[in-house]
């Protein structure tokens, strides 16, 4: 081997390639980096882009503290958020997620994904860890060790190769279409329709009613549960706005902004609320968006956050899932890197999936309407809310609380109460 073939072969192989740098790729690779790894992050896009998924849940906020990245993510002048209001047919209720069953943070924020996924990759970038945008992902081999085919933006392709590669692609879901692992999810298609608002909410009269910037705002149609929709403010003035339901309840208009604005103006407290709101951003649709698949890890690769399963983005666990996800499989990563085994299926897919179920629980129990009438009814147990609180505020993971630990049973006991 020649001196320079030596020294392309060492450029191009890596430790771990993590494919995608949303909130599961850039916390991978600042844990891995921090354990001494050599990380190499690929993403197809340049950053700040558009992403959903804008109301974190407190729970995150410890694996961003793993990451070394909380002082950015404090500093960057983001709404915050304390808990999730409420509301159907005029009544109104909310889980303040300082007042949970489960130790840890009980505030969080509220973000448009541009910034926030741009500072997070900025934060591991500034850690040291090696991010290349512009590079797409197309292909991979893992007959040996993992291999990448590339493109980059001129359309030339590369390869490079890896010990490990982590999976961050989000709904890009790279190596679940590659290597066939796509399985349906066993929840109903549903869709959102969303935009971006200058709210101009502090100008009009609510009467009684008190809009909290520092809560996502969940309501519920009138006539028809299983449509909701999400309110989330930003700091700035502006919220994001969507709807969430099965295509044939959405119904279609002439456009997107036309049927948006005619669920919302079906929904009185909302109408309300918005009737002086002006939309700044095209309003944009997503489509059957869960999704799950057949293995979750094997000792060549890990899917991280959506690229695994999604379920709903009712409770807002989607940055949650991804994170935590990452942090499970940094450990893993590194144990193996360090030449111990790891069994993926026990020690990276059922702990993630722990939580993941817990969600899966409540989302179901959600449009089924019993979790609906837990969250409404009006005189509940302080210590039972408390739990189911901590659920809400991400805590999906605390098998000490028997809402997690038992959650169709102890929900089911809880529906009984309530109705
Ligand atoms: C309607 C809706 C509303 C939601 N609301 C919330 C919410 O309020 N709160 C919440 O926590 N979650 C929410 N979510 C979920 C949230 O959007 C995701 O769970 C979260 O973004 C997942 O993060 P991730 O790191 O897995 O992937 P992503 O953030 O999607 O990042 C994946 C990255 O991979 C890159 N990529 C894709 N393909 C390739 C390729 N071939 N090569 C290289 N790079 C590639 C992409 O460009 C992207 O930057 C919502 C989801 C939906 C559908």
């Amino acid at each position: 081997m020649t001196p320079f073939a030596q020294t392309a072969a060492q450029t191009d192989h890596y430790d771990v390639i993590v494919i995608g740098a949303g909130p599961s790729g850039s916390v991978a690779a600042s844990l891995l980096h921090q354990q001494g790894k050599r990380v190499l992050v690929l993403e197809k896009q340049h950053f700040p882009r558009f992403s959903i998924g804008e109301s974190l849940l407190p729970c995150c906020m410890q694996v961003i503290a793993e990451a070394n990245m909380l002082d950015a993510v404090n500093q960057a002048g983001y709404q915050f958020k304390n808990g999730a209001a409420f509301n159907a047919n005029g009544r109104s209720t909310y889980f303040d997620f300082t007042d949970k069953f489960t130790p840890g943070p009980g505030t969080t924020f509220q973000v448009e994904r541009g910034d926030f996924d741009k500072l997070l990759a900025d934060t591991a970038a500034s850690q040291g860890v090696e991010i290349r945008y512009g590079q797409r992902v197309d292909a991979v081999d893992l007959s040996q060790q993992p291999r990448l085919t590339v493109s980059d933006e001129q359309g030339e392709s590369y390869e490079l190769s890896a010990d490990y590669l982590l999976d961050a692609s989000g709904f890009g879901r790279v190596l679940p279409r590659l290597l066939d692992l796509e399985r349906p999810s066993n929840l109903p298609s549903r869709t959102a329709i969303f935009t971006h608002i200058q709210d101009n909410i502090d100008s009009v009269d609510m009467g009684d009613y008190h809009f909290d910037r520092n809560k996502i705002l969940i309501s519920v149609h009138p006539d028809n549960r299983d449509i909701w929709y999400w309110l989330i403010p930003f700091s700035n003035g502006r919220c994001s706005l969507g709807v969430v339901g099965e295509p044939h309840l959405l119904g279609e208009d002439a456009d997107l902004e036309a049927t948006l604005m005619r669920l919302v103006r079906e929904e009185p407290r909302l109408k309300q609320l918005l009737s002086r709101a002006e939309i700044i951003r095209k309003p944009a649709k997503l489509a059957g968006y869960s999704a799950n698949v057949s293995t979750l890890a094997s000792n060549k690769f890990a899917l991280l956050g959506n690229a695994g399963e999604f379920l709903d983005p009712v409770f807002s666990s989607g940055v949650t899932i991804a994170m935590q996800s990452a942090s499970i499989a940094a450990k893993c990563v590194v144990k193996q890197l360090n030449g111990e085994s790891v069994d993926w299926q026990t020690e990276y897919a059922q702990p993630l999936m722990r939580g993941v179920d817990t969600f899966r629980t409540y989302v179901q129990a959600w449009y089924d309407g019993r979790f609906q009438d837990v969250i409404f009814y009006q005189n509940p147990n302080p210590k039972i809310k408390q739990m189911i609180c901590s659920i809400l505020a991400g805590y999906a993971w605390d098998e000490s609380n028997p809402f997690v630990a038992e959650s169709e049973r102890r929900l089911n006991m809880v529906v009984e109460l309530c109705r």
